[in-house]
This record gives structure tokens, C-alpha cells and sequence, in this order.
């Protein structure tokens, strides 16, 4: 193969920094490796995507001890995706929120996923053995779900498809801070192997209509202002438009699949090669895009033997 397998040969440790957006909301972002979100409450925290294992939740941990004491009672979970949700168990939660459309993938293909992401990403599992299997949410709702954390608001919104079918966001109204997951992503490129190209960009629309002062996205810095958030929202509106629009050119030309990878590649390269993890994308987003500009309605399942298959056919 031309380019070793996905992020397999990306084996260096990122800096991690952890800023405060709020009195009520910090940002654990590492230099677009996946980020973890914090809301402190009256009585309580919650955390917005867990990282990957356990072991490396504790990092988050210590992050979270410096600025408040209170315990750790809620984790929310963004979307379905493994490097986001298998470090749940490392805060010993009381409850695990998900939409029931995340609840729905994680019971389709959360086993498949944390196969293949594991293969792709070996640098994003640290110790991976401590896993100890699927993260299963304790509270599912549908579209929307508010818990007061004392009189703090915390709105758990899922306001379309984009990056995945379950793809949740949280709103702290009062604050106007948004947690975004990898429905927007900042300099870092957009992972769409599971996504909803079509529906994508009207859910970005719906956040911005929240009108966020400030943004946590999945992966990148922290968006401390809204200038900065509209930077983030436009740059990944850009990204999945660009991308599906090449896609949807090749389709209609009759081209094959590896012909439009390349094609997509050198349309796309010079206007965002320069995101973190833009050539192990970009073979999944096509093959995604591909798919939904011909005949699947629904993301195929990914699995290890389905992306080795896939990357030696683009890139081999
Ligand atoms: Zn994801």
C-alpha cells in the first residue's frame, strides 16, 4: 500500500489543554485528537464524551480535580463512535445519557466499531485492555432531554443527522456554551464514514440557530468566541458540501470509486489537506459519500476486514 493503513503510522502523544468557557464549562481538547467536554452544576458534573479507555480518562479526571471537587455523577454521550465512549466506565457514573437513535447504533454495530477503530487508531486506545466492553447508556430519550444540575440547564438536543443518525449536542442556555461532538470540527477534518451528507449541513444550521457564544467541537481547539464558532461551523459546512459535491460529480459521470477518491483527494487537498487526520479520512468519507450518492439511504457497517478491503482497493 502507498499510505500505511488509516492513522496506523501516527504514533505521536498530543498537548493537551483544558480551558474554561464558563463558570459552568471547561474544554479537555488535545490537537485534534477527540475532545471531552465538562459541565460543573450545582451539585455535580457531567462529561461530554469520554475518551477512549479508562486509563485515559483519568487524565480527564485529574484535569476536572483541579477546578472542582463535586462528584462526577453524569456522562453523555455525543454519538455511538468507540474513541468517544469506551472510556465511560473510568468515571464510575450514575447515569450514561444517549439518544435512542445512538442507543439503536451502539446495539447494531458498537461491537464492529470498537474492532475497526481500534485497528485504525492504535495511538488514540492507551491501554486499551483496560476496556471492559461496551459502553451502554442507563438514560435514552428522543430528540431532546433537560436536567437541571441545581439551577444549572443543561439541554441534551439532537437537532438532525450529520455525523451519525444519534448525533447529540449540549446546550447550556444560561451560558451559551455548546458541546458539539464531531457534528463541527476545527481544523481537523471531518470523519463522515457514518454520516448523513445530505442532512449534514441543515444540522449545522440548526446550532448555529441556537446562536452559541461559545463551542467545544469534537475535535480541536475551543471555539472562545463567536466569530471563532462561526469559523467552526462554516469551515466543516465547507468541508462535507466540497466533499459531497465531488462525489456526487464522479457518480454522475459514471465514474468508479477509486476514480473518485483521487479526484476528491486533489480537489480537496489544497484547500484542507492541511486538517490533522485529512488522509486517513478521506478513503472513509468518500466510500460513505459514494454510497449515499448511489443506493444506500443508511451508512454500511464498518468492520476491520471491511476498511482493510476498502483502503487496499483507494489506495493500494
Ligand atoms: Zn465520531
Amino acid at each position: 500500500m502507498d499510505k500505511k493503513f488509516a492513522s496506523q503510522a501516527d504514533l505521536e502523544e498530543k498537548k493537551v489543554s483544558f480551558d474554561k468557557l464558563s463558570n459552568h464549562a471547561y474544554a479537555y481538547t488535545a490537537e485534534g485528537d477527540p475532545n471531552t467536554g465538562i459541565v460543573i452544576g450545582d451539585d455535580a458534573v457531567m462529561v461530554i464524551d469520554t475518551q477512549a479507555t479508562p486509563v485515559m480518562a483519568q487524565d480527564v479526571i485529574a484535569r476536572i480535580r483541579t477546578v472542582t471537587d463535586k462528584p462526577i455523577k453524569y456522562v453523555t454521550l455525543s454519538h455511538y463512535h468507540a474513541v468517544r465512549v469506551l472510556g465511560a466506565a473510568g468515571y464510575k457514573p450514575q447515569q450514561i445519557f444517549a439518544s435512542r437513535d445512538t442507543y439503536d447504533l451502539i446495539v447494531e454495530r458498537g461491537e464492529a466499531d470498537m474492532k475497526s477503530e481500534i485497528g485504525r487508531f492504535p495511538r488514540l486506545f492507551r491501554a486499551v485492555e483496560s476496556v471492559p466492553g461496551l459502553t451502554w447508556p442507563t438514560v435514552v430519550f428522543e430528540k431532546r432531554l433537560t436536567l437541571w444540575m441545581g439551577n444549572l440547564q443543561v439541554e441534551l438536543l439532537q437537532l438532525g443527522r450529520g455525523h451519525t443518525k444519534g448525533d447529540t449536542v449540549v446546550w447550556l442556555p444560561q451560558d451559551r456554551v455548546l458541546f458539539s461532538g464531531d457534528l463541527v470540527e476545527y481544523e481537523a477534518t471531518p470523519y463522515t464514514g457514518d454520516a448523513y451528507l445530505s442532512d449534514w449541513p441543515a444540522t449545522l444550521d440548526a446550532v448555529e440557530a441556537l446562536n452559541p457564544a461559545k463551542l467545544v467541537p469534537g475535535r480541536g481547539a475551543a471555539l472562545m468566541s463567536p466569530e471563532a464558532v462561526r469559523a467552526g461551523l462554516n469551515g466543516t459546512r465547507a468541508f462535507v458540501e466540497a466533499m459531497f459535491e465531488s462525489v456526487r460529480k464522479g457518480v454522475a459521470m459514471g465514474n468508479d470509486l477509486r476514480t473518485i477518491y483521487h479526484d476528491t483527494y486533489a480537489t480537496l487537498k489544497p484547500r484542507f489537506g492541511h486538517w490533522v487526520i485529512f488522509d486517513h479520512c478521506l478513503p472513509f468519507d468518500v466510500s460513505r459519500a459514494y454510497d449515499e450518492a448511489t443506493d444506500h439511504r443508511d451508512p454500511r457497517i464498518w468492520t476491520a476486514q471491511r476498511d482493510k478491503d476498502m483502503w487496499q482497493a483507494l489506495e493500494g
